[in-house]
């Protein structure tokens, strides 16, 4: 399980959560995934795009249509 560290775009914090193949639809690239930012301060949802590598390659603050699962970040 790849960790990532990243930022979230609610609340600009960093971010680290795990991501494998089954966390998203790998038909097409970028895969968008959902990410839960699990913080008292923050709470809230966001849409990561990962490439075939898994690696980050944008995100949207709003939770968009395609994904098929929500990560939680860890503490
Ligand atoms: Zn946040």
């Amino acid at each position: 399980m790849p960790l990532r560290f990243n930022s979230c775009p609610h609340c600009n914090q960093r971010i680290v959560f795990s991501i494998d193949e089954n966390d998203i639809n790998s038909t097409s690239y970028p895969a968008p995934v959902y990410i839960l930012h699990k913080s008292e301060s923050c709470g809230k949802v966001s849409t990561f795009y990962v490439d075939s590598l898994l690696r980050v390659s944008y995100k949207e603050l709003e939770k968009k249509a395609g994904a098929i699962k929500t990560i939680e970040t860890r503490d």
